[in-house]
C-alpha cells in the first residue's frame, strides 16, 4: 500500500483502499501463528462512528477459541522464554519497524474504527512503535537481579523470571497504543500473550497481528482472540493456563475481573477509570493553564482516562477563567477524524454518545449551568459538542466518569479547599496543578490522591516513568521498569559458600 509522508494528511485514495480492504474481509482471530474464523464461526459488526454505517465484520470469539489460544501461548512459552535474549530483542525491534512501516494504514484504521482524530493518532502510532523499541532495550537486562552476600558464608540472590501466558484485555479508546504498552514488556520479559481487544474498536489488533506475523515470531507467542468482554474476555480471565491478566477498562469491569480471577489467585493488574482534576490557582500562568486544561479534556474526544474532566478554579479568577474556557470550548474544531484540522471526532458508539448526552441531562437536572456546547453535534454519527458546565463537586457530573468531551468548572476558596475537593471522588488516576508558587505546587502534589500528578503541564508521559492510579482507578503501576514487577516473578535463591551448621534432627547423640 502507498504511504503518505509523516505529518501529512492521508490521501482520499489511500483511505478508500483501506475501507475497501475492511469491507472485503471478516476479521479473524490470530491463534498459534494462524488466522482463524473461530470454532463457532459467529461474527459481529464494527461501525464507523462518524456515520454508524458498518465498517467491517469480525469473528466473535468464545471459550473454545480462548482455549486454543491459551494452549498455544502456554506451549510457546517454553521456547520463547529460552530464546537467546538477542533474538527476542531482534523480534521486538522488527515489530517496531513494522508499526512504522504500516503507520499510515494503522492510523487510518484507528481513525475509522475508534473515531480518534488523525493528529492525535499519528503521535500514538509513533508511541506504539516506541513502546517496542523501549522494551527491546530491556530484553537483555530485564532479568537483572540483586545479590545479598551474608558475611563470607552465604550468597543470596534474586532473579526475575517470566510468568507465562499473559491475558491482555484492552479498551476501545486508544486500542493500539494501549495494547502495545502491555504487549511489549510482556514479550520482552519472556512471556507469551493473548490479546482480547475491545469489541467496539477491534481492527488495529488485527493489523498488529499481521505486523507481528511479518516479524516472524514463533507460533503461539502472540495471539489475538476477538470478541465480547462477557464471552472471550471472561473466558480468558478464568482460563487455567493464563496466570496473569492485565485489564484496562472501566472500574466496574475491574471489579468483575478481580472476582472472576480470585478463585485461581491470578495476578491481576487494573488500569481503570478517572475523574482527574485540573486545579488552577490565581497565581498561575493562566494562558498555559487554559491551553493545558482545554487540551487535557478535549483530546481523544474526551474519551481519555487521564482527562481533566473537573477544573477547580480559585474564586477570584473563576468568572474570568470560565469565560476564557467557554470561548476556547466553542472554538474547538469538531469534524471527521481523518481531517487534519479536526480536534474532536465522533464518540465511539451510539450507546456511548447517548450515555454522554444523558449525563448532560443529569447535570442540568442537578442544577449545573451549561456554559458552552451541551448538545449532540451534526446530523449523523456520534458527535457531541465540546461542552463546558459549571457546578459543584457533589454533583453526579463531578463524581462519575462521563468519558466524553465534557468539562465541569468548580470554584474553590483556598489551598485546603482545593485539595479537599480534588480528592473528594472515588477515582485517583491523574491530577494537574497550575500555580506559580513552588512550595504550594509540591505540597498539593504530595496531598493529591492521584497516581500521577503534573505540575504546570498537561499529561506529558515519559516511558521510563510509572503509570497507574490509586483508589478506584487501578491497582498496579505499569510503564518503564515498573512493568517488570508485574510481568515477572521475583525468585530468591540462597547458597551457602561453606559447610554451615545444619540442625541434625533424628540423629542420636553418641555416648
Ligand atoms: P470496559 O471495561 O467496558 O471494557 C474494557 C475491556 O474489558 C474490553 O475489551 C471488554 O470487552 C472487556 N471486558 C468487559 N467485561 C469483561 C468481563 N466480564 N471479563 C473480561 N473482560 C471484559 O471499558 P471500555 O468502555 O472499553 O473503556 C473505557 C474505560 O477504560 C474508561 O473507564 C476509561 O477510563 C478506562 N481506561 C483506563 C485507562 C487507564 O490506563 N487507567 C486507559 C484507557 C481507558
Amino acid at each position: 500500500m502507498a504511504h503518505a509522508a509523516p505529518g501529512a494528511a492521508i490521501s482520499p485514495a489511500f483511505i478508500d483502499q483501506v475501507r475497501g480492504r475492511l469491507a472485503a474481509v471478516t476479521v479473524p482471530h490470530f491463534i498459534d501463528g494462524r488466522w482463524s474464523p473461530g470454532v463457532r464461526n459467529e461474527t459481529f459488526e464494527t461501525l464507523d462512528p462518524s456515520t454508524n454505517r458498518p465498517l467491517a465484520r469480525v469473528f466473535r470469539g468464545h471459550v473454545e477459541d480462548v482455549d486454543r489460544a491459551a494452549i498455544a501461548a502456554h506451549r510457546a512459552f517454553g521456547s520463547w522464554r529460552r530464546l537467546p535474549p538477542k533474538s527476542r530483542k531482534r523480534h521486538l525491534l522488527q515489530i517496531a519497524d513494522g508499526i512504522e512501516k504500516h503507520g499510515d494504514e494503522l492510523a487510518t484504521i484507528e481513525c475509522l474504527d475508534a473515531g480518534q482524530v488523525i493528529r492525535v493518532i499519528r503521535a500514538q502510532i509513533a508511541r506504539a512503535a516506541e513502546n517496542f523499541r523501549f522494551y527491546a532495550e530491556y530484553v537483555e537486562k530485564a532479568m537483572d537481579g540483586r545479590t545479598y552476600p551474608v558475611g563470607e558464608e552465604w550468597l543470596n540472590y534474586t532473579v526475575r523470571v517470566p510468568v507465562g501466558a499473559c491475558g491482555i484485555i484492552t479498551p476501545w479508546n486508544s486500542p493500539l497504543m494501549l495494547s502495545t504498552w502491555r504487549i511489549a514488556p510482556a514479550l520482552a520479559a519472556g512471556n507469551t500473550v493473548i490479546l482480547k481487544p475491545a469489541e467496539w474498536s477491534p481492527l488495529t489488533a488485527w493489523k498488529l497481528a499481521e505486523i507481528i506475523q511479518e516479524a516472524d515470531l514463533p507460533p503461539g507467542v502472540f495471539n489475538v482472540v476477538q470478541g465480547f468482554g462477557e464471552e472471550a474476555g471472561a473466558a480468558l480471565v478464568t482460563h487455567p493456563l493464563v496466570p496473569l491478566i492485565t485489564l484496562t477498562g472501566e472500574t466496574s469491569t475491574g471489579s468483575i475481573v478481580t472476582k472472576a480471577a480470585a478463585d485461581q489467585l491470578k495476578r491481576v493488574s487494573l488500569e481503570l477509570g478517572g475523574k482527574s482534576p485540573s486545579v488552577v490557582f490565581a497565581d498561575a500562568d493562566l494562558d498555559r493553564a487554559l491551553d493545558g486544561t482545554v487540551f487535557q479534556i478535549f483530546s481523544l474526544n474526551g474519551e481519555r482516562c487521564t482527562a481533566n474532566s473537573r477544573v477547580l478554579i480559585e474564586r477570584p479568577i473563576f468568572d474570568e477563567f470560565v469565560a476564557r474556557l467557554a470561548e476556547r470550548t466553542r472554538a474547538v474544531e469538531v469534524g471527521h477524524p481523518l481531517e487534519p484540522a479536526t480536534e474532536v471526532g465522533p464518540l465511539i458508539h451510539p450507546e456511548h454518545r447517548d450515555r454522554v448526552l444523558s449525563y448532560l441531562e443529569i447535570g442540568r437536572r442537578e442544577g449545573a449551568s451549561v456554559i458552552a456546547g451541551g448538545t449532540a453535534w451534526g446530523t449523523e454519527g456520534n458527535y457531541v459538542s465540546p461542552t463546558l458546565l459549571s457546578g459543584t463537586n457533589r454533583m453526579r457530573v463531578a463524581q462519575e466518569e462521563i468519558f466524553g468531551p465534557v468539562l465541569l468548572a468548580i470554584p474553590f476558596t483556598d489551598e485546603a479547599d482545593a485539595l479537599a475537593q480534588a480528592n473528594d471522588v472515588r477515582y485517583g488516576l491523574a491530577a494537574y496543578l497550575w500555580t506559580g508558587d513552588v512550595g504550594r505546587a509540591h505540597r498539593m502534589a504530595l496531598g493529591m490522591e492521584a497516581g500521577m500528578t503534573w505540575i504546570n503541564s498537561h499529561n506529558v508521559r515519559h516511558l521510563p516513568t510509572p503509570f497507574g492510579g490509586m483508589k478506584h482507578s487501578g491497582t498496579h503501576r505499569e510503564g518503564g521498569e515498573y512493568a517488570f514487577e508485574f510481568y515477572t516473578e521475583l525468585k530468591h535463591i540462597a547458597v551457602p559458600l561453606g559447610n554451615h551448621a545444619i540442625p541434625q534432627f533424628g540423629k542420636r547423640q553418641e555416648g
